[in-house]
């Protein structure tokens, strides 16, 4: 089972899906968490040039190159080999951020993200995929709490968040226009409220899905 998790800064990816894989460890399952852009030593050498903005100078369509390399390797060196062992493999961000990073608010064309997508995760989509729904300034805000509390080296503010407010809500609505597009694969979470009460409302989406795994 693969549940990809998605959404702007400050949504609580990370926290969710921390809180997740306790709640399905408790159960006896086998749960791996992972990443992106990283998750595997190759695309993890890969994160710093990218979130560094390293890459910018030579453009979005190299940069859409890079992110797919990454996830080609994630997808291949640990992603598949561990849903082939029957692990739940939850992963903070996947596919659906490069349509909205780099497709939506980088630009690029439907079909160039769409030829990658599908080198990149050849084969392995999410079973679920969570969008983690909640107003950019909210988002934007929490994100810059984390950073001012955090002191270490991967808290340094990325390129991504010095961004304008308005980049961040179209990106939101990209998002939710993917979930409305993939009603099967997709389901959005209201992320505007408590950690417990999101926490509750991603164990019942994932809770179908668990059933089905058992059987
Ligand atoms: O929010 P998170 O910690 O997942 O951030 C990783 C960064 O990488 C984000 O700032 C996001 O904007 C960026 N990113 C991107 N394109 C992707 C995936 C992530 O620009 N396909």
């Amino acid at each position: 089972l693969f549940v990809s998790f998605e959404g702007g800064e400050g949504a609580g990816k990370s926290t969710q899906i921390r809180r997740l894989a306790d709640h399905l460890r408790r159960k006896g399952i086998d749960v791996i968490t992972t990443r992106e852009p990283g998750g595997s030593p190759g695309a993890e050498a890969l994160r710093h040039v990218l979130l560094s903005g390293a890459a910018e100078p030579y453009g979005i369509r190299m940069e859409a190159l890079l992110f797919a390399a990454a996830r080609n390797d994630h997808v291949e060196t640990v992603i598949r080999p561990a849903l082939a062992k029957g692990f739940v493999v939850l992963c903070d961000r996947f596919m659906d951020s490069s349509r909205v990073y780099q497709g939506v608010t980088g630009n690029l064309e439907a079909t160039f993200i769409d030829a990658l997508e599908r080198i990149a995760v050849n084969g392995v989509v999410p079973d679920l995929t969570l969008v983690l729904d909640l107003p950019a300034a909210a988002g934007l805000e929490r994100a810059r709490g984390r950073l001012a509390a955090d002191e270490s080296a991967d808290a340094v503010p990325d390129r991504f968040e010095r961004e304008e407010v308005d980049t961040h809500e179209k990106r939101r609505q990209a998002f939710l226009d993917i979930a409305a597009a993939q009603p099967e694969r997709c389901r959005v979470i209201d992320a505007n409220r408590t950690v417990g009460e999101i926490a509750e409302s991603v164990a019942e989406q994932v809770r179908p899905l668990l059933a089905r795994l058992r059987s």
